[in-house]
């Protein structure tokens, strides 16, 4: 479903990506750890178009993002297969990133109604069924600012949904909530993942991590240091990096 391989990106000439190559298979979990300025969140972004990678080849859903040519350049898809690929992806952010000036039920309805141009009736009963879905029900006609930063995550998520992606991302999607509200939004990451949902989660849950996530790898400098499955990864870790940033946790 997603295949990244040998990824560079640099910023002003400081390398961030430093080849970086992994696959994503249907129904899939991956968890990406790793040290603050490892390029997590830069990894997703290329991923999901918001950044443009410097060589090497993104694959998605069958179709090629990017490619390299003979100079180890990369090259995009054209405009119209690019809009493609993004329909098949959806993102979560650590802050959210609701329309303020949008009702709940608005922020779930706007982009099926401008991007997939369904009616308005069709693209309400989907969000209120979504936000049922979240335990939000009751909120479509409020404000983001009325509600707590666990509710504004969840609307986030059923956002998301409402586009029907075929892989979500998270970029921490809890690391910006007060702990007691971080559960409510593991939850939901855990029942989507038992619906076979394919995601790429960005975390310091290492504890959901190792719970929900069939592959993780962990990124320390631009480099992916340490890849497997969670056991793999978390029981039976072999690299002293790894070892030096998951002791942190414990
Ligand atoms: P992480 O998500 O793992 O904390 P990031 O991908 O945000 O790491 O950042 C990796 C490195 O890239 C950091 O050194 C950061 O300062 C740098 N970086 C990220 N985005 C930009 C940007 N737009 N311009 C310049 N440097 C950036
Ligand atoms: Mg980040």
């Amino acid at each position: 479903m997603l295949s990244v391989e040998n990824v560079r990106k640099s910023f002003g000439g400081l390398p961030v990506l430093k080849g970086i190559s992994l696959e994503v298979r249907q129904g899939e979990v991956l968890a990406v750890i790793g040290p603050s300025g490892s390029g997590k969140s830069t990894l997703l972004r290329c991923i999901t178009q918001l950044e443009r990678v410097d060589s090497g080849k993104i694959t998605i859903c069958g179709e090629t993002l990017v490619s390299n040519n003979e100079q180890e350049k990369a090259v995009y898809a054209d405009k119209q297969t690019r809009v493609k690929i993004g329909l098949h992806l959806g993102l979560v952010f650590q802050n959210f990133n609701l329309f303020p000036h949008f009702s709940v039920l608005r922020n779930v309805t706007e982009a099926p109604v401008r991007v997939l141009k369904k009616n308005k009736a069709e693209a309400e009963r989907t969000a209120r069924a979504l936000l049922e879905k979240m335990g939000l029900a009751d909120k479509a006609d409020a404000y983001p600012c009325q509600l707590s930063g666990g509710q504004q995550q969840r609307v986030s998520i059923a956002r998301a949904l409402a586009m029907n992606p075929d892989i979500l991302f998270f970029d921490e999607p809890t690391s910006a909530l007060d702990p007691e509200l971080t559960g409510e939004i593991l939850k939901v990451i855990r029942e989507l993942a038992a619906e076979h949902m394919t995601m790429v989660v960005v975390t310091h849950e290492m504890k959901f991590a190792r719970d929900v996530a069939d592959q993780v790898i962990f990124m320390d400098g631009g480099n992916i240091v340490e890849q497997g499955t969670a056991s793999d990864v978390f029981g039976s870790t072999k690299e002293e990096r790894t070892k030096a940033f998951l002791s942190r946790f414990n």
